[in-house]
């Protein structure tokens, strides 16, 4: 316990006041001339009662020994030069000691019993405050938008209340059409990162364009009556007759979508190069494992230390008692089969246990085979199992095992560096199969209607156009053959027991999440070290070739000024910054406001060419930056382009949530919908694509960037 604790506490006060009595051992000393009372009425503490005092001292002395002694010092008020004041809370003991010291208490400032009473007083007035306060709570409309979609109107609006600490305050929207029909719906409150946001609701129908709309909040906030602008407000110019789409007949397996890129090449020569990207793939391959034993009771997991297409698949495993006592333990590997024979005691049954069977195999045949207990079986005796097959796990056999060549299409009538490009790329998540459908769809328009179709030819006479559709074959093969949920790529980082079979799903690297700036190895949020989650960042910024490929295409032409990363779904059409810090949500820098104007603008007309194909209209709260828009995606492709390479990079999430008017319900659509919501998909958005191509020939047009 601190003399400070003493000090507060008034019950045991007189405890301290022994120290107060007898400072540095010396003797109380009668007070000197100078530091005799002023006059004044003299301060008074009742018996038993504690009182917030402020004292003169005779010198710095005395408050040098009332701090040491944990004096409960309130205040040192200078307001008078050359004096030594202290505000103390003492009992009527200390008082005295005090002032038999020399101190001469000057005010009194309040005692511990009217406490209570201006607690009471303080909460009332500041419940009178927060009463006044939260009337005065401001609304602001950050977003008021409307739009007509398959012939409903919905209203899409964001409203920011003053009062962002308070998880209570609830803002209801209240909308007008021009008939006079009115209508209202509440918002909920965003926040991101323990960081208020605003408040917002889903895109909401209504029965025409509202003329107005106002927001009332719960603390009696209100916002003018403001008139919704029209989304996206931007039209593309109309596609001539015969112009050519829809080359679109299914969904693409890696091995089709290289077939595709090898026809392109080979039909639209002049139109075309198709590029080799530096870093071949893994493959689709894995290592070959068994459990040796039963996983429920005891077991061992034997892996391959090479691919399973290395003629590791088959190899069989196995363990033996050698029927005889005193046996060590002992192990064979011959023909393709590896045996174990376990060590017995002087009674010949078995004593081998789990961890000593893996130890022995790994420093056995280090350049072999890795083995491993099972989680749960450490310690037990190695049951007399096998033989065990190894096997990769792999199902597609119709799949190549050698490592993949990523390509990129190079359109254009240009393509020396010259004019101002522009890098589409799709399939970093291999589950997402509608995507390598918009870029190939993309790219074939563009191809096919170059000889007939007079603003196409203005557009590939003016930019180098790049597409990657499939940065990740191996996970687009396992997503295709094995689980089509794989979001990663095939490569397992994963050691000792996280080798597991049982975790062949989870293995892989998020290659969005790979890169090099905002990265979870610089602390931003979205990723993360552990290899069997969907968000794993790799053993290091661009550990992953399929990461290194995208650079690699981008650095190697410093003409790309713009770029679309291709995902799916959800609608979302995003730009820098796309990762934040989780302390205080401090994102990669903003762009300036004069960048997120052109963002935006552009956007805008991009997102009108998406709605031109089947009324698909991309929700205003879905477009901005990653980090506000959808999360923190740390060491995302888009963020290195833009800030290492100065790139406008921008993220599509294709597959907008569908409007079912029968329930009054958006609905996702998911990774892999039926294929006529794919198809639709790659219609769509191909259109917002070329819409990104004009967007690119226009500023180029107006000098506002240097290819
Ligand atoms: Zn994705």
């Amino acid at each position: 316990m601190s003399n400070r604790r003493i000090w507060v506490a008034g019950a045991t006060a007189a405890v301290l006041t022994v120290g107060l009595l007898a400072p540095s051992g010396s003797s109380i000393a009668a007070p000197p001339d100078t530091a005799k009372p002023a006059a004044g009425p003299a301060v008074k503490v009742a018996a038993g009662e504690t009182a917030l005092v402020r004292f003169r001292l005779p010198d710095e002395a005395m408050l040098r020994d009332l701090v040491a002694s944990g004096a409960d010092v309130a205040a040192r008020p200078r307001t008078t030069l050359g004096q030594v004041q202290v505000d103390l809370v003492v009992t009527d003991q200390e008082l005295a000691a005090l002032t038999a010291r020399g101190a001469v208490a000057t005010q009194l400032i309040q005692t511990a019993s009217e406490g209570s009473a201006r607690v009471m007083a303080s909460k009332e007035a500041a419940g009178a405050r927060a009463a006044l306060a939260a009337n005065t709570d401001t609304l602001q409309f950050l977003q008021s938008y409307w739009w007509t979609s398959e012939g409903q109107s919905f209203l899409a609006v964001q409203v920011a209340t003053t009062a962002t600490a308070d998880p209570d305050v609830e803002i209801t929207v209240t909308w007008k059409t021009a008939d006079g029909t009115t209508g209202s719906f509440p918002l909920s409150r965003f926040e991101d990162s323990g960081e208020y946001q605003y408040h917002v609701a889903l895109p909401q129908p209504v029965p025409a364009q509202p003329v107005t709309v106002t927001a009332n909040s719960s603390l009696g906030g209100t916002t003018r009556a403001i008139r919704p602008t029209a989304w996206p407000g931007a039209v593309p110019p109309p596609n001539p007759a015969g112009y050519q789409k829809d080359f679109i007949a299914a969904y693409m397996t890696p091995t089709d979508i290289q077939a595709r890129v090898k026809r392109l090449g080979r039909q639209y020569k002049s139109l075309v190069d198709v590029i080799d990207l530096p870093n071949k793939t893994q493959g689709y391959r894995r290592t070959a494992s068994a459990y040796l034993g039963d996983p429920a009771t005891a077991a061992i997991v034997v892996d391959s230390v090479k691919f399973g297409d290395q003629k590791m698949n088959g190899v069989q495993v196995k363990t033996v008692d050698p029927g005889k006592k005193n046996k060590p333990l002992k192990t064979t590997y011959k023909d393709r089969v590896l045996t174990v024979s376990l060590a017995t005691d002087s009674t010949g049954a078995v004593i081998s246990t789990t961890d000593q069977v893996a130890a022995f195999i790994d420093a056995g045949y280090p350049q072999v085979f890795n083995a491993f207990v099972e989680d749960g079986s450490a310690g037990k005796v190695m049951p007399i199992a096998g033989p065990a097959r190894l096997d990769d796990g792999l199902d597609g056999t119709e799949v190549s095992k050698k490592p993949w060549t990523v390509q990129a299409l190079r359109i254009g009538k240009v393509r020396d560096g010259s004019k101002i490009g522009v890098m589409a790329y799709s399939q970093e998540h291999a589950r997402e199969w509608a995507t390598p459908l918009v870029t190939l769809e993309f790219a074939e328009r563009l191809l096919a209607n170059y000889a007939t179709d007079a603003e196409t030819r203005s557009l590939l006479d003016n930019v180098d156009i790049f597409v990657i559709p499939m940065v990740n074959p191996d996970g687009a093969n396992y997503a295709f053959n094995d689980y089509n949920f794989q979001r990663k790529n095939l490569v397992n980082h994963c050691t000792g027991a996280q080798r597991d079979p049982r975790f062949a799903n989870s293995w892989g690297v998020d290659i969005n999440r790979n890169y090099t700036v905002g990265s979870y190895f610089d602390g931003y949020v979205g990723g993360s070290a552990n290899c069997t989650s969907g968000t794993y960042s790799g053993t290091s910024e661009l550990s992953e070739a399929e990461s290194g490929n995208v650079i690699a295409l981008a650095r190697a032409h410093a003409n790309i000024k713009f770029a679309m990363n291709v995902h799916s779904y959800g609608g979302y059409f995003m730009w820098p910054p796309g990762a934040y810090k989780a302390d205080g949500r401090i994102t990669l820098p903003r762009p300036s406001i004069e960048e997120s104007a052109y963002f935006m603008d552009s956007a805008k007309r991009i997102i009108g060419a998406i709605r031109s194909s089947r009324g698909t209209v991309t929700w205003p709260s879905y477009t901005g930056p990653v980090a506000d828009v959808l999360y923190s995606a740390a060491g995302n492709s888009a963020d290195q382009l833009y800030y290492e390479l100065g790139i406008l990079a921008w993220d599509f999430e294709v597959g907008n949530d569908l409007w079912n008017a029968e329930t009054q319900e958006w609905e996702g659509v998911g990774f892999q919908p039926p294929y006529d919501e794919a198809h639709a998909e790659s219609q769509e958005y191909a259109s917002g694509l070329v819409e990104l191509v004009r967007v690119a020939r226009d500023m180029q047009a107006d000098g506002a960037i240097q290819p």
